[in-house]
């Protein structure tokens, strides 16, 4: 059997080719297509495969089927010699993507011998795998020491040596079931592995290699970075994002992070200061309305204030009075906000039965325990809040 040829592997650069149909055939309502050459890589070893059109039909994934490349297209060709065009971009930015994943993965070994488990690329992110806990700074060495890797611009070597010269020098060793003799990428003095995919034929290419984030995984460390034109375009979009807060903020990067930290520590301070000012305007309140319940039942409704207010002032009532049962309930634009309880230390009080009648007249939606329940309905229902006052009164005096 005649396999394809893999022209993306003699020509990096080649973004057009001419090839011969050898085999098309029907599949779930799409076309699998095999040439007798392709620039088309196929997704493997981490890297997602190429798309473009064949004869200016889409192509729309590309596999490796037993040394055989299988072109999933849209729709049927016509003629049996056919013109392909690679979406090269795409294929730029992954060979950016592979070599600077290379070059971290590489120098984490290095450095500290670190072994990258697995590594994928998926749009503008790479992730890599390893099996072990890595500190921060030891991520941010191998970053930097990447980066050198870039601006010495070496050129990336393909060799197939001897299976005696791989074991020896290879930073991880290829799958028992790989084809041989064995595909090694190289860059002298950085990185010498085992790699079926398509890289810039040279570091400088990479451009720029940028850590994103990274997080514990599996007991070991899941890194993620950035390489090439992706990296850039997510350098420029932080950019863009650090401006508009520079602005908000009127200071430059560097101030963003204290003048944060200021304005928490602000709006913690406001928080106190309303509280007691909270405190100063509802306690007489709670104390007056506590006088003038019936059965120990406190009804109350407030007008344009906030949950927040409601709240305080429920929690006063039922700490100066552990028997008060209370109805309280707020009208603002927003809506009406009902909260209906006692003391938790009342056990032989249930507000839900009282608090489901109020809720269902007033068409609103909430819930809660024996001793605490909260809803909210629309303002448009603020009329029927006395009804709905009234029917729950009729249900607690029960
Ligand atoms: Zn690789």
């Amino acid at each position: 059997m005649n396999l394809t040829r893999k022209l993306y592997y003699e020509n990096l650069y080649a973004r057009e080719f001419d090839t011969e149909i050898v085999n098309q055939f029907e599949r779930d309502g799409k076309f699998h297509v095999i040439l007798n050459k392709t620039l088309f890589f196929p997704s493997g070893g981490g890297q997602p495969c190429d798309t473009g059109f064949i004869d200016g039909v889409e192509v729309l994934e590309v596999l490796e089927r037993g040394g055989e490349i299988v072109h999933v297209l849209a729709e049927e060709l016509e003629n049996k010699k056919v013109h392909g065009v690679l979406n090269w971009e795409r294929r730029f930015e992954f060979m950016q993507q592979h070599l600077g994943e290379h070059l971290f993965a590489g120098m984490l070994y290095n450095l500290h011998q670190l072994h990258t488990a697995r590594m994928r690329i998926e749009g503008d992110n790479v992730s890599i795998d390893i099996d072990t806990p890595v500190k921060e700074e030891i991520i941010f060495e191998a970053e930097a020491a990447a980066n050198e890797a870039v601006w010495r611009d070496i050129p990336v070597e393909v060799i197939y040596p001897s299976m005696d010269e791989v074991k020896t020098f290879a930073r991880k060793l290829p799958p028992e079931n790989a084809e041989l003799p064995i595909r090694i990428v190289k860059v002298e003095g950085v990185d010498y592995v085992p790699c079926c995919g398509v890289h810039v034929s040279s570091t400088g290419q990479v451009g720029l290699i940028k850590i994103t984030s990274f997080e514990n995984h599996k007991g070991g460390t899941r890194i993620y970075l950035k390489c090439g034109t992706a990296a850039y375009r997510w350098l420029a979009s932080l950019y863009n994002e650090v401006r508009k807060a520079e602005s908000e903020l009127v200071c430059g990067y560097e101030g963003i992070n204290e003048k944060i930290l200021n304005l928490k520590t602000q709006i913690k301070d406001l928080k106190i200061e309303n509280e007691k000012t909270l405190e100063k305007f509802l306690r007489p309140l709670a104390e007056d309305l506590i006088k003038k319940a019936k059965n120990k039942i406190v009804r109350h409704v407030m007008k344009n204030s906030t949950q927040d207010d409601v709240k305080h002032l429920f929690r006063l009532i039922t700490e100066i009075n552990h028997e008060a049962v209370v109805m309280l309930a707020n009208v603002n634009a927003g809506g009406v906000f009902i909260m209906f309880g006692t003391n938790r230390e009342n056990k032989n009080i249930d507000v839900r039965p009282a608090f489901k009648k109020a809720i269902s007249i007033l068409e609103g939606k909430g819930g809660g325990s024996a001793f605490s329940a909260q809803g909210f309905a629309d303002a448009g229902k603020s009329e029927k809040l006395d009804e709905a006052l009234d029917e729950a009164l009729k249900e607690l005096e029960r």
